[in-house]
């Protein structure tokens, strides 16, 4: 029997993996329950499960897809998970902790191809896709930290939208009342600007949407995140204002205030230019330096100048300061350091 990883399957594929091992399809209902409800750590805890059955899935699948090799903890309360993948790859998912939520950021991918210049991930170069179970033991794994996580955001390692087969699946078992359970309005997908899984995803399962902006202007946009020369501001704008959003909801574009990149009123009045007619809100978020990226966090003033111009244009902006620096959680530090020691 070919060993599978339980967490790749959704219901009905479960139902009918278990029918292929000769055990009735009720039974997938069963694991489920086990494995997201009761959250077992062995097969062994299945006890209404028979003995035979138990043998199976000992010797046949995999309840964990993740090892967990560390876990930090910041000042700020913020928490990092430091995974190991079973070829050997690392990937790191962050709580957060803003009580009463509790978000968990996940990644989707082992570095990214789409080389932003700001983005430490981004120099690590594209290794590989995640697996369904490798993006859903994510959670399951943290939820025996913090059983109450509120909210999920795929933001970590990578592009989500860029390995869209495997987090749309595995977003079907978030959302799975059978499975984590979790609400579409609590889940949260992060893009540099994939217009086609953009619209994609508007399509078939409309959660909520965060753009990574980080320019007003194709010209600088187009130098910090290679993406745009793709997928220009236009079509990625005209896809914003496509997407389905529930009532009352906004999509959120990240913008990263890099010291005289783009930080000036010029580049803020152009912001409320680009995102006029938009149900927007902005998070402003002052760059996190680190030694292998060469920009700079803009002066205090010059940030909160920043967000005045954009509240005067009645632009809701937020300024955001990344949780857990102390411990590398902005930007995929932390798996950033422990693969490139494992690679070179
Ligand atoms: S910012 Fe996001 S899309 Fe850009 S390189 Fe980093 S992980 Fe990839």
């Amino acid at each position: 029997m070919r060993t599978v990883f339980i967490k790749d399957f959704t219901l009905p594929e479960l139902e009918d993996w278990v029918e292929s091992i000769g055990e009735r399809r009720f039974r997938a209902r069963q694991l489920f329950r086990h494995i997201y409800a009761r959250r077992v750590q062995s097969w062994n805890e299945c006890s209404d499960l028979s003995k035979m059955f138990r043998v199976q899935l000992e010797f046949g699948a995999q309840l964990h897809a993740l090892t967990l090799r560390e876990r930090v903890e910041a000042d700020d309360g913020a928490r990092k998970y430091l995974f190991e993948l079973h070829d050997g790859h690392c990937i790191e998912s962050v709580l957060i902790p803003d009580p009463p939520r509790q978000t968990l950021c996940l990644s989707s991918q082992v570095g990214c191809a789409l080389g932003c210049r700001f983005c430490v991930t981004g120099r690590l170069g594209f290794k590989r896709n995640l697996s369904v179970a490798e993006i859903v033991d994510q959670v399951c794994q943290v939820q025996r930290d913090q059983p109450r996580l509120t909210n999920l955001v795929f933001m970590g390692m990578g592009e989500p939208l860029a390995n869209y087969d495997a987090v749309a699946r595995a977003m079907q078992l978030l959302l799975d009342p059978n499975g984590l359970a979790f609400s579409h309005r609590r889940i949260t997908v992060s893009t540099a600007g994939l217009v086609p899984q953009l619209r994609r995803l508007g399509q078939e399962s409309p959660v909520n949407l965060a753009i990574s902006l980080h320019a007003p202007d194709d010209a600088l946009r187009n130098q910090l995140m290679p993406i745009n020369r793709t997928y220009p501001l236009a079509e990625l704008l005209a896809a914003c204002r496509d997407y389905p959003l529930a009532p009352r909801k906004r999509i959120t574009f990240e913008y990263i205030l890099l010291s005289g990149v783009n930080d000036e009123p010029k580049h803020a009045r152009a912001l409320i230019k680009l995102l006029h007619g938009v149900r927007a809100k902005v998070n402003l978020i002052p760059f996190n330096p680190h030694p292998d990226i060469p920009f700079q966090p803009p002066a205090e003033e010059r940030v909160l100048a920043f967000q005045e111009i954009l509240q005067r244009a009645q632009l809701n902006a937020l300024i955001r300061r990344s949780r857990g620096l102390d411990i590398g959680a902005a930007c995929g530090q932390l798996a950033a350091q422990y693969s490139l020691a494992a690679t070179y």
